[in-house]
């Protein structure tokens, strides 16, 4: 067994050099939201369980962009959607995936995202019933230690957004227990308050005896008739890895690498195309320091708007990213960079209806996906309500950063307009970080053809959801592995 850099982690073999063949009653293929859910419980219930991780146990990086990205991003933060926009794609890649690296914000799944869902397909009332989902949210909640940010976490970024936008807004529910509102989740958090699964449900999984095999990419899922019947990974060293399934291989690699695998091992995925939820933001100046004092990474939300395929969170990010949020050249641009402690950030994330597909490519999955133009639409009336509330909360002026509006808004008049732009393509820089759908289930989250074969990411979730979706993946693979026990 290889020491790592944290002593709770006890059966993990990280980078193995020698070549291993295992067998367990399921192979979990990725240790993030969903893969660590479904080892957690089928751990718990007496199943062995081998986790697969591409990623290498993390560590918290330091202030650094460049280190943040390079050492905790997947591609180094570099991918991004082929379309008529250039989307980047935020993706953790370490023991506990994207978790490691989240904003820490939880969401209850929304009911109606659920009944649109059953409206289409009657199905989702058997495999995600919903007195279930919420018993399942419920004890997600408790492993988690879901909480309201407390007053004293707000700070000035997410506190002038609940400023701005009144009663429409509200603090954040987090998973940090203790936490010191160092405002560095994306980082990974340094204080070991941040509940990422990697010191939630991977620990309990372990200690109900799963294995976890870190830095070895799943290359393939092996099939022998119609049965999932294992995988082939290899280690970063080059060794490889054959673990063979006894009862099923559960896929929980994200809703880009899970259908990407699945079609590299020969199986055909129908409909059911990617979505997300692209995000842009808007940034300010205040008179007064926004940064510098304990804060939690994103501290307020609203949910106000979630039917008008709106939601608000303020965004706490690295100096470096901030930075580039600043507009102007010359002087504009050095004064402006001199008080970016006082410049605040907040973001939209929009429900977008459109869709698109993940498709292999020769480095890996491409991502062909252009927002419509109700989208940018839904994107650009966000942008307005929050250059407004930020105007509201006092900032001196408001920096939209979209194409065709002033480089700086310091009235509410032109915080109005933005909504009336023209939805054109390449308006405004945008990121996707909460990523859905790709491939149809059948019964007991199998994949349509394959017996055996799992899928316990959002990828088998048939839209996106509008919301922040870490508990809400890891209630609906609460419910994949109860079908399992
Ligand atoms: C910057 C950022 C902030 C976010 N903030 C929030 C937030 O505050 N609240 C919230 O609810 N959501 C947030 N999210 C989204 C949320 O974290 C993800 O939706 C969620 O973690 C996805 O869960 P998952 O299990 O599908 O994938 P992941 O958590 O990404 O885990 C998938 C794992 O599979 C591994 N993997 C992939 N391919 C292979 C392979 N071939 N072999 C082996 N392993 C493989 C990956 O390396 C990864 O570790 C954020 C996302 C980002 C990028
Ligand atoms: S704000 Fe800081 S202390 Fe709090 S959970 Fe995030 S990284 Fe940890």
């Amino acid at each position: 067994m290889v020491e790592t850099t944290r002593t709770y982690i006890t059966m993990l073999i990280d980078n193995s050099n020698i070549d291993i063949t295992e067998e367990a009653d399921f192979v979990i293929v990725g240790s993030g939201a969903a893969g660590a859910t479904c080892a957690r419980w089928l751990a718990a219930a007496g199943r062995s369980v081998i986790v697969i991780e591409e990623g290498a146990p993390p560590k918290p990086a330091g202030g650094d962009a460049l280190e943040v990205m390079t050492t905790l991003f997947r591609d180094a933060g570099a991918s991004a959607t082929i379309g008529e926009d250039v989307i980047p794609l935020l993706q953790g890649k370490c023991v506990g995936g994207t978790t490691f690296i989240n904003g820490a914000i939880q969401v209850p799944f929304p009911e109606a995202v659920w009944q649109d869902w059953v409206k289409e397909d009657k199905k989702w009332e058997k495999l995600l019933p919903w007195n279930k989902l919420m018993s399942a949210q419920e004890r997600i909640y408790k492993e988690l230690s879901v909480a309201p940010t407390p007053p004293e976490l707000w700070g000035e970024n997410g506190g002038n957004l609940l400023k701005g936008l009144g009663d429409r807004a509200h603090p954040t529910l987090r998973n940090a227990p203790g936490c010191k509102g160092s405002g560095r989740c994306l980082q990974g958090c340094p204080n070991g308050a941040k509940q990422s699964v990697d010191v939630s449900m991977l620990p309990q999984a372990m200690a109900e005896g799963a294995i976890i095999y870190s830095s070895c990419e799943v290359k393939k899922v092996i099939i022998k008739g119609s049965k999932a019947v294992g995988v082939q990974g290899k280690f970063a060293s080059g060794a490889t890895l054959i673990a063979k399934a006894k009862q099923a291989v559960i896929m929980a690699a994200s809703a880009i690498q899970t259908p990407w695998l699945l079609k590299k091992s020969g199986i055909t995925l129908e409909g059911n195309g990617f979505q997300c939820h692209p995000g842009v933001a808007v940034a300010g100046l205040f008179p007064q320091k926004i940064h510098g004092m304990p804060e939690a990474t994103q501290s307020a939300e609203s949910l106000h708007w979630l039917s008008e395929r709106i939601k608000f969170e303020s965004l706490g990010m690295p100096r470096a990213f901030r930075a580039a949020r600043v507009p102007g050249s010359g002087k504009i641009l050095q004064s402006r960079l001199e008080k970016l402690d006082h410049v605040a950030c907040w973001g939209v994330a929009a429900k977008a209806e459109a869709r698109g597909k993940v498709a292999r490519g020769p480095f890996g999955p491409m991502v062909f996906y252009t927002p419509t133009a109700s989208d940018r639409q839904v994107m650009l009336k966000g942008l307005s309500i929050l250059a407004e509330a930020m105007l509201d909360a006092g900032a001196t002026e408001v920096w939209p950063a979209v194409y065709g509006s002033p480089e700086t808004i310091t009235t509410a008049q032109q915080a109005r307009a933005l909504a009336d732009i023209a939805p054109t393509p390449g308006l405004f820089p945008m990121a996707a970080t909460h990523l859905f759908c790709g491939v149809k289930v059948r019964d007991k989250f199998q994949v349509e053809g394959i017996d055996g074969l799992v899928v316990a990411d959002s990828s088998l979730f048939p839209s996106n959801i509008g919301v922040n979706p870490m508990l809400s993946i890891m209630a609906a693979a609460t419910l994949v592995a109860e079908n399992w026990i």
